[in-house]
């Protein structure tokens, strides 16, 4: 895999595929801007060496089609407040608007287009769109590791359309840790949780041969909990990956690994509530109840496992954190990734949120931008996206 650095840009027209994909409130500001903080070293770098820019980045899940709810403007106006130069925001992805902006660009420019996920040959990886934004494109940089666990056209189809590929800095720094837990200090404890459990559970079995703890929270729990045929009222399951939960279940038992569920749960009548109807341990749980968090002894089993480690990966978290009466469950077991001996990595935007109201950001060794990316990058050892810079 190139690096940026390695390269000549000057005069080149850059095509740089980033992670832009921050939090919006409902007046379309942007809450948190994190991620266009940490694309700035590569931008900056490109910029400095007299590249002509095209940024390129998702927001959102819109099905394939424009929504205004999801544009790309806001960051437009506040990438250009950081670096303190004009950004040119392209009103579509691909077609004639774009390609005349991309033809306007000189040394120093920036265009911005928008949302890649507006166009349906995002995540299909469609050719013709991969080349379509390749047109012109002298050199395809990829720094949008959280999204780098996506086959999509603008994070791997492009790059077979681009004569000169390679890594961004965020990129670069985020193999570099990610790569200390491939190979991790023993013990290695893995905890997982949060809601995208769709995307997770299928990686998990990879985690399989490298984890001698795996602390299972959150909504993913309660996939785990069907696959065993227990019911869990009310609770955010995913009931087409019992199966693969089941196998994930019967594999650590055979390798041995302590694959750990709650002990105890934190119920509520809804999410909206915002109020703990009860503590119970075991399921099933009332047909009108769900789990928001785990309970008391759940936090003190997995503080102990977690007290012992060497190496600590965190991605997803615990309970519905964001309502306080659900958070206690996240924010302990926050403090003792922070509080232990260890070397640890937690990845996820809700993560991050989490560990950031937990208060101890600071003492974790590796905060990641990405959340299933860093899962799937620790679990297979590489990435679709990572893949497709590695072209001899
Ligand atoms: P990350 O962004 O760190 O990768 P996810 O997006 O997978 O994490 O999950 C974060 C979300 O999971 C949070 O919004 C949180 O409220 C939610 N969550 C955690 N536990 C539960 C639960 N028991 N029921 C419903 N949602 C949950
Ligand atoms: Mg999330």
């Amino acid at each position: 895999m190139k690096f940026v650095e390695e390269l000549d840009v000057r005069g080149r027209t850059v095509f740089v595929r980033v992670d832009f994909n921050v939090p919006l409130n409902d007046k379309g500001e942007i809450r948190n801007e994190t991620r266009i903080r940490a694309s700035l070293p590569t931008i900056q770098y490109l910029l400095g060496r007299g590249a002509k820019l095209i940024l390129a980045s998702h927001l959102g899940r819109p099905k394939g089609k424009p929504d205004p709810s999801m544009s790309l403007r806001p960051v437009a106006r506040r990438l250009g407040e950081l670096l303190g130069r004009e950004v040119v925001m392209a009103p579509e992805v691909v077609g004639p608007d774009a390609a005349r902006l991309k033809a306007g660009l000189g040394p120093g420019g920036v265009l911005l287009l928008e949302n890649v996920r507006f166009h349906p040959g995002e995540t299909k990886n469609d050719d013709a769109l991969a080349s379509a934004l390749a047109e012109g494109v002298d050199v395809f940089i990829n720094d949008a590791f959280g999204s780098s666990h996506r086959a999509h056209a603008s994070v791997v189809g492009i790059a077979a359309h681009v004569p000169v590929i390679a890594a961004g800095y965020l990129m670069k720094k985020e193999v570099e840790y990610l790569r200390r837990v491939i190979h991790p200090a023993k013990p290695f404890v893995a905890v997982l949780g949060g809601a995208k459990t769709e995307d997770k559970i299928p990686v998990i079995e990879n985690l399989l041969r490298k984890a001698d703890h795996i602390l299972i929270g959150g909504a993913m729990a309660y996939t785990f909990f069907l696959a065993q045929g227990k019911t869990a009222g009310k609770s955010l399951v995913e009931p087409e990956k019992t199966d693969i939960a089941r196998g994930i279940l019967a594999k650590s038992a055979e390798l041995g690994v302590n694959f750990l569920l709650p002990l105890d749960h934190v119920l509520a009548a809804s999410i909206e509530s915002g109020r703990v109807e009860a503590v119970v341990e075991g399921l099933p749980f009332p047909a009108d109840l769900m789990g928001v968090d785990i309970g008391p002894k759940t936090v003190a089993a997995y503080g102990a496992v977690i007290a012992q480690a060497k190496t600590v990966f965190w991605n997803g978290p615990l309970g519905v954190f964001e309502t306080p009466a659900f958070a206690e469950g996240t924010v302990a077991v926050a403090k003792a990734v922070a509080e232990a001996n260890a070397v640890s990595v937690i990845g996820g935007g809700d993560s991050i949120a989490a560990v950031a109201k937990a208060g101890v950001t600071d003492k974790i060794t590796h905060v990641s931008t990405g959340g299933g990316a860093s899962l799937e990058f620790i679990a297979n050892e590489t990435l679709p996206g990572i893949e497709a810079l590695e072209r001899p």
